[in-house]
């Protein structure tokens, strides 16, 4: 693999959103390894709070219950690409985050103001604190979380596609529930009152359908490298 830590001149923060299962967190995760920067999963942070406000018994149909103890749990993320880490005061939670019923209460939680408020919080510390830059993967990166990042990345691609993409990784599921489960949760993140997953105007966009991983990768690593250059 290229170390690209000794061409890092500047700090850059790159911007990925899109919805799930258009590989954006593979993508991320490789373009951060090949260009020497800082990842955050920005999904994996929701789905910690969630998963920290099941174990604690949070009503999860009452936003003001939510509201309430968004500022309890203390979320940690390791940033390194080769090996990214989530905890909940101090546990390890890279494995319960991804249960059915964390992914199914995920998006009840982060509509809630106060959750969203004390993540963006942790997300620009981070972003802050990224030495050579980061890619961060996301849903409302662009704007209104990073709105000054060196290149934004929209990654749209039909339910079809993602839906098949997603039942490949979560291995027994069949591919109709997953397609259903995936664009209720679209639903609700895209028609909720604080930052709906929405496109920044000033967000290249690519399409991933045709293609495979290694060509979004390749892609989005040209994308940064030009914009490095001052093309
Ligand atoms: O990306 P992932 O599918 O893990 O995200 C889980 C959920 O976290 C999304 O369905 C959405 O409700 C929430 N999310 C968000 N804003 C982000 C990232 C994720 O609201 N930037």
């Amino acid at each position: 693999m290229d170390n690209g830590a000794a061409r890092t001149a500047q700090p850059v923060i790159v911007a990925i959103d899109g919805p799930s299962g258009t590989g954006k967190s593979s993508t991320s995760k490789a373009v951060a390894a090949q260009l020497g920067l800082s990842y955050l999963d920005t999904g994996a942070q929701y789905r910690a709070i969630t998963w920290w406000m099941v174990t604690n018994g949070t009503d999860i149909d009452d936003p003001t219950a939510i509201a309430a103890v968004a500022g309890k749990p203390e979320i940690v993320s390791g940033t390194d690409p080769a090996q990214p880490t989530i905890t909940v005061d101090g546990v390890d939670v890279s494995g319960p985050i991804r249960t059915q019923e964390v992914t199914a209460k995920v998006s009840a939680v982060s509509a809630v103001p106060e959750v969203r408020a004390r993540i963006t919080e942790l997300q620009r510390s981070l972003a802050a604190a990224a030495e050579n830059g980061m890619v961060v993967g996301g849903r409302d990166i662009g704007p209104p979380v990073l709105p000054d990042a060196a290149l934004k990345i929209s990654l749209p691609a039909p339910a079809e596609a993602r839906a098949a993409r997603r039942s490949g990784e979560l291995k027994g599921s069949d591919l109709h529930s997953t397609r259903e489960a995936l664009i209720k949760r679209d639903a609700a993140d895209s028609s909720r009152k604080t930052s709906p997953l929405a496109k920044a105007d000033d967000a290249v966009e690519v399409d991933t359908t045709d293609l495979t991983l290694p060509q979004v990768i390749e892609c989005v690593v040209t994308l940064v490298e030009e914009k490095r250059a001052g093309k």
